[in-house]
């Protein structure tokens, strides 16, 4: 049973009477059935059908940063954002998926967010969102995580801030003076007020780059101590970013990482399943830091160019990419295909189209696949259709891992303050 939620979100703190996700220390934590929800609960079933499980919406291609690191720098403040309307058609001629995927741009720009989750949420039974934020709309995010908690409470929230360096360097990478201190304060307004939903996961995503790389592991001991994150994903930088040189890291470095950061991995595991029994806080563990382990190995070794993954890229058969203006893809690193407009809007034709199909086959799969990249989404997705991924290669990758395990490891100090009272640069320094 859930407790009712206050009739103004800003009038009281939320609390949760039963099925609360956070320990006696306030950590979050994981209920044993919401292992079994979204990520990290991957053993919920081992064979798929491959059909629609995720859904990725470029919901804006309005933005108010400025990442050095983005993908969709040519695509951004373009003034073609489909209407709400052209995207209700959409909800309303797709088949069910369990995962709604938001992207942008900022999608805490568009006025008609949380109505728009609201349709998959209705139509397409989605009960797992991804909605990233670079966390610079505080009154934005407050409202409408407030409302999709009242409005869709069986909804599983993972609200991903994003978060690349400490302080004036996260600054300079995403171009926004003060951004460091505005996606802390929203961190911790939205920890205050809704810490105790069970169905909100507040993480972060970090873009790892060379300019950050020394700080990354305090960044991570930071959100730690601050008890800010469920978890907190290390990812290197997707296809073609706007400055190439935030992609010049060496295989040591990227090794070298990895290792450092292992023992905050583990450290998010233990918080997370704390309240879980012996054998089975072992199992979701072991899953949880051998899923990391197995992603991110895979996009190291794609880092530096195409390597197979050894499974089958379910791109265009179980997920379907719509970007702000219309245009369709199989995944966001392959180029459009075909426009909603001339299908009107309808998602079952654009799956079924002869232009996806062909975009299938080009993919390829298993031994004839032609094209392997970093993406985490779609390593995440793929590797949910594959048993041999599930059931051996996981609890190996975790099984290797171990040799960077740090026995009795403890949150080193830092100072906090330093971190939080930097000198915010001004506008003309910071940025490309
Ligand atoms: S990566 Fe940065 S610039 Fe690009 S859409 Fe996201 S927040 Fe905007
Ligand atoms: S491997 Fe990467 S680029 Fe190729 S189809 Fe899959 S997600 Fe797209």
């Amino acid at each position: 049973m859930r407790k009712e939620m206050p009739a103004d979100p800003d009038s009281e703190k939320i609390k949760v009477s039963e099925n609360k996700n956070t320990g006696g220390d306030g950590h979050t934590t994981v209920k044993d059935q919401d292992i079994h929800k979204g990520e990290p609960g991957l053993l919920h079933k081992l064979v798929r059908k491959k059909q629609l499980e995720g859904f990725f919406l470029f919901v804006t291609s309005r933005c108010n940063s400025n990442c050095k690191t983005c993908f969709y720098h040519d695509q951004l403040n373009s003034n073609q954002d489909m209407t709400f309307d052209e995207i209700r058609r959409m909800s309303e001629t797709s088949p069910r998926f369990d995962k709604l995927w938001m992207s942008g741009g900022e999608p805490f720009l568009r006025d008609d967010l949380v109505d728009i989750i609201k349709l998959f949420y209705d139509n397409n039974h989605a009960r797992v969102i991804n909605l990233p934020t670079n966390g610079l709309l505080t009154k934005r995010i407050d409202e409408g995580v407030g409302r999709l908690i009242k409005e869709c409470p069986d909804l599983q929230i993972h609200l991903n801030f994003s978060l690349d360096g400490l302080g004036a360097t996260h600054d300079t990478i995403r171009g926004v003076p003060g951004n460091f201190k505005k996606t802390i304060a929203s961190m911790e307004l939205i920890k205050k007020k809704y810490g105790d939903y069970p169905n909100l996961i507040q993480n972060v995503a970090t873009v790892v780059t060379p300019e950050a790389l020394d700080e990354i592991f305090d960044l991570g001991v930071y959100l730690l101590k601050k008890d800010l994150i469920a978890t907190q994903f290390f990812e290197v930088v997707r296809g073609d970013p706007k400055d190439p040189a935030t992609k010049n890291l060496t295989e040591e470095q990227l090794k070298a990482l990895r290792k450092k950061v292992y023992p905050l991995l583990e450290e998010q595991a233990n918080r997370l399943f704390k309240d879980f029994d012996g054998v089975k806080r072992k199992i979701a563990k072991t899953y949880f830091l051998g899923f990391v382990r197995f992603v991110n190995e895979l996009q190291d070794a794609n880092y530096f160019g195409p390597s197979p993954w050894g499974m089958t890229c379910t791109a265009g058969k179980t997920t379907i990419v719509i970007d702000h203006n219309g245009a369709f893809r199989a995944c966001e690193v392959r180029p459009a295909i075909g426009r909603m407009q001339d299908f009107d809007f309808d998602i079952n034709k654009a799956l079924h189209s002869d232009v996806m199909k062909k975009e299938i086959e080009e993919i390829g799969g298993g031994h004839k696949a032609n094209c392997w990249c970093t993406h985490g989404c779609w390593l995440m997705s793929s590797l949910k259709f594959s048993p041999r991924a599930l059931l051996f290669r996981i609890p190996w990758a975790q099984y290797k891992a171990k040799k960077d395990r740090i026995k009795d490891f403890v949150l080193p100090e830092i100072d906090v303050e330093a971190i939080e009272y930097y000198t915010v640069q001004k506008a003309s320094s910071v940025g490309t």
